[in-house]
């Protein structure tokens, strides 16, 4: 059964209504405030990835992936906000990473998003999704600031993601593009990102780092950050999705595409007395999902310019 957004909503506003708290508001959780990083141990062994199409495969290349963490957004009623969890701490939780345009796995500086047209979950059709899911990507190619050349590569009638695939899922391990939408998975999915994650996690992206030969992260443009493999982006079907009062595909998509794209969260979360989650500022890189935001504002655009303004020189 899935998580009734609406409902929860609502009870969560009567029961806070007919307290007698009288500020305006508090702040979320300290904890999920201002650590927003977890650690999960993780015994993975190191990701090759196989070639699995003309326009998605890879070249000859000397690099492996790890997965290094996942970035995922809450649910408005669960009183969470998203966080980033690390995978492979290697003694520091603030690892940056981007894409390097000299170590990219198709051997193309340009960057390939792929959207899975086989998990379209159990809400909208296919289509559907797939079109907010390309409104939001055409959001951030519109910037001005950036030009990294977007392409979208071909859909193929096949589930692919190498997270998936690691978790048991049915799914090809394999690279299709720089960041892969791989679809809408079941609530257990969910709740190896975190634990009862399938009841307030909204969307997950995973991003994998490359590593060497001796298993060491890499930077080949010596920017400072680790070189990003591919990301991977899997939406929770436990919610509902739709237009209006539920799950707002494009909403989550352009947030989701921003962590792709290399962003992290922003904002401070609060909640009102109403019960309702509240950010400031409001940002589409907030880590709780609060209503449709399908426009870039403030923030975002500068946490964009300043990863993108340059590419792909550094
Ligand atoms: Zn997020």
């Amino acid at each position: 059964m899935k998580n009734l957004n609406l409902a929860a909503l609502a009870l969560i506003g009567a029961t806070l209504a007919g307290c007698q708290e009288t500020e305006e508001s508090r702040v979320l959780d300290q904890s999920l405030a201002h650590e927003e990083t977890v650690y999960k141990p993780l015994d993975w062994a190191p990701i090759d990835v196989n070639s699995i199409s003309k326009s998605g495969r890879t070249t000859a290349s000397p690099y492996r992936l790890e997965l290094v963490s996942a970035e995922y957004i809450t649910a408005p009623e669960s009183e969470r906000a998203g966080q980033t969890v690390i995978f492979n701490d290697r003694g520091n939780k603030q690892l940056a990473y981007d894409f390097s345009p000299v170590a990219k796995l198709n051997g193309i500086s340009d960057i390939s998003y792929y959207v899975d047209q086989v998990r379209p979950g159990t809400d909208l059709d296919s289509p559907t999704k797939e079109a907010a899911i390309d409104r939001a990507a055409a959001t951030w190619d519109g910037m001005n600031c950036s030009a990294f050349g977007l392409y979208k590569v071909a859909g193929l009638p096949l589930p692919i993601g190498v997270i998936a695939a690691q978790l048991g899922f049915p799914s090809i391990a394999g690279y299709i593009a720089d960041i892969n939408h791989a679809g809408w998975m079941p609530a257990s999915f969910f709740d190896f990102v975190a634990e009862d994650g399938s009841q307030f996690i909204l969307g997950v992206t995973f991003t994998l780092l490359l590593i060497d030969e001796n298993g060491d992260y890499i930077d080949t443009n010596g920017d400072g950050k680790f070189d990003v493999g591919l990301r991977e982006i899997y939406y929770n079907d436990n919610f509902y999705w739709g237009d209006g009062d539920l799950v707002d595909v494009e909403t989550i998509a352009l947030h989701e595409m921003g962590h792709g794209l290399s962003q992290g969260h922003f904002g401070k979360a609060f909640i009102k007395k109403e019960g309702t989650i509240q950010f400031a500022p409001r940002a589409v890189m907030n880590a709780a999902y609060t209503g449709v935001q399908t426009e870039i504002i403030g923030s975002d655009n500068g946490g964009h310019c300043s990863i993108w303004g340059n590419w792909p020189n550094q």
